[in-house]
């Protein structure tokens, strides 16, 4: 059997970051596991608790992540977001390559404690069509577009803090070099 291995994938909300990696799993759908984190905001339609994301109150999230449960957590936005770490270990125990899609700060904390861990960063074609982009999505209040485009500033300038940049900017092209660094790199 393979060895797992963990793959951290970091990029502006709104970059298109989800539709990659979902069809990255239609194609793969027995090697990649995605990571299901912890959140303390609220389910935007259509998101399902376990499924998308573990809808944990304040409370709950800081009692877990202060008794160690977390591989990785961050505040975001004014929300708290968290990897939970025993799904992690299981999977790659099992020769699974594992995603984590999560923020700079998460990001970070991977680095330092999975130094071996792949980090990519996805990147948008200019901060205009990724304005556009989270505008177009409307899931999100005026006050959190600015909080992400705020982040996502902070974000794209540490890019190079990654092992590769792919720009989101054709969508099969994109997903053709994340195959590559998966699977090649
Ligand atoms: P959203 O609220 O749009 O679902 O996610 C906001 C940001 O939080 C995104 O950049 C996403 O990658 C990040 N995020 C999601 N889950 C986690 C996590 O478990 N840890 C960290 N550090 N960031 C996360």
């Amino acid at each position: 059997m393979s060895a797992g291995k963990l793959i951290v994938v970091t990029g502006p909300s709104g970059v298109g970051k989800g539709t990659l990696l979902q069809k990255l799993l239609e194609r793969y759908p027995d090697r990649l596991i995605f990571s299901i984190s912890a959140t303390t905001r609220s389910p935007r339609t259509g998101e399902e608790h376990g499924r998308e994301y573990f809808f944990w109150d304040r409370a709950e999230f800081e009692q877990k992540r202060d008794a160690g449960e977390f591989l990785e957590s961050a505040e975001y936005a004014g929300n708290l977001y968290g990897t939970p770490r025993q799904p992690i270990d299981q999977a790659i125990a099992l020769g699974k390559i594992v995603i984590l899609e999560i923020e700079l700060e998460g990001a970070r904390q991977v680095a330092q404690s999975f130094p071996d861990a792949q980090r990519i960063f996805i990147a948008p074609p200019s901060m205009e069509i990724l304005e556009s982009r989270l505008r177009d999505r409307s899931t999100d209040s005026e006050a959190q577009i600015t909080k992400r485009l705020h982040h996502a500033k902070l974000e794209i300038a540490a890019a190079n803090e990654f092992n590769i940049t792919i720009i989101n900017d054709d969508l099969a092209i994109a997903l053709q070099q994340l195959e590559k660094a998966l699977f090649h790199d």
